[in-house]
């Protein structure tokens, strides 16, 4: 098969595509022909050993948002067959401990990424355990699927497990042209909340608002809590919802409502930020780290996206030969939506 291997960390150029003897499924697994795949931040972070925050298992090949088209199944596989089209969960937990029984994959002693520690998807084929397999509704295609998949469930979990937002509320989804900004978004306005998004350029505040959002401003200005304050008659979102982290938090906390949640489940930007105590307990904010979601949640989201409620916005698919290129894009910060792979061309 050809696939893009990770030899060693470093730049884009690291990417290399190469051709490689075909996997086989173990018992319990199966093989799984990749229509699509989505190009994430993680897969830069990992490339680029970033804060050595993902232990990375090189040689590897890269890509964790998958999905295909099942074209082997190993001995003991039931629950699909060849044929089957699927969104491959890129989840390794354990799924017997406390954490896991209780849809905290993520904080599994024994949790995993694929993609990271195990083999991913910047390839033709692509092995998974028979429990991370999710079948896909005739309707949604690869490309659909892997672009909502992990920035869906991440919202999906922040938006309502973490900052269990009721409707009527409102909603700063910051980044609206990335992938959890976007997602978090079209979820807090399905779930009936009023919802502000910030961009980082006109342009793309301006495709935010052709995509529905009511309000836009813009993070690139400074002083821009300011703006949401007065878009909400000076009380404040109740919920935040943010990646970008360094570069945004302190007028992400200045927008928040007395009483507001911040969630946060990146920090694109920078990983540093500072944080008045006083503020925090005087206003009764509560900060809340964010990472995955649950099984149970990705297949709600795969739910919503068969029913047409979830529209993942995708800017761009490439060949597998230009992966290098497709995560320079995503690092430029100049894609709106989700930069796919296709391995099929
Ligand atoms: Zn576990």
């Amino acid at each position: 098969m050809r696939a893009v291997v990770l030899r060693r960390h470093g730049g884009p150029e690291s990417l290399t595509l190469e051709e490689l003897p075909d996997p086989r499924p173990a018992a319990g697994q199966a093989l799984i022909r990749v229509g699509a795949v989505a190009v994430n931040r993680l897969d830069c972070w990992v490339r680029a050993d970033v804060g050595h925050a993902y232990e990375a298992r090189l040689p590897l090949i890269p890509g964790y948002d998958v999905a295909g088209e099942v074209v082997e199944a190993g001995a003991g596989v039931e629950a699909v067959q060849p044929g089957a089209r699927v969104y491959v969960h890129y989840d390794y937990s354990c799924g017997r401990c406390r954490h896991c029984l209780v849809g905290d994959e993520s904080l599994c002693a024994d949790y995993g990424l694929m993609g990271v520690d195990h083999d991913g998807g910047y390839a033709e084929l692509v092995l998974a355990p028979e429990r991370n397999l999710f079948v896909l509704d005739d309707g949604v295609g690869f490309e659909a699927a892997a672009a909502a998949g992990s920035v869906y469930l991440t919202a999906y979990h922040m938006v309502f497990a973490k900052a269990r937002l009721r409707a009527g509320e409102t909603v700063l989804a910051v980044a609206a042209g990335s992938g959890v900004g976007g997602a978090a978004a079209q979820l807090a306005r399905w779930a009936g909340a009023r919802v502000i998004v910030s961009a980082g350029t006109a342009a793309k505040a301006a495709r935010a608002r052709e995509l529905g959002a009511e309000h836009t401003v813009l993070h690139s200005r400074p002083g821009w809590g300011a703006e949401v304050l007065a878009l909400t008659d000076g009380r404040g979102v109740d919920c935040a919802i943010d990646h970008v982290g360094q570069a945004t938090f302190a007028e992400v906390v200045r927008a928040l409502a007395g009483g507001g949640r911040l969630v946060i489940c990146g920090a694109s930007s920078g990983a540093q930020a500072g944080l008045d105590l006083i503020d925090l307990f005087a206003r009764q904010l509560a900060i809340i780290g964010s990472s995955d979601g649950s099984r149970a949640e990705l297949l709600e989201v795969l739910r919503l996206l068969g029913a047409g409620v979830i529209k993942p916005v995708i800017d761009d698919v490439l060949p597998l030969a230009q992966a290098a290129e497709a995560q320079a894009r995503l690092e430029q910060r100049e894609h709106f939506g989700r930069i796919l792979l296709d391995p099929r061309s």
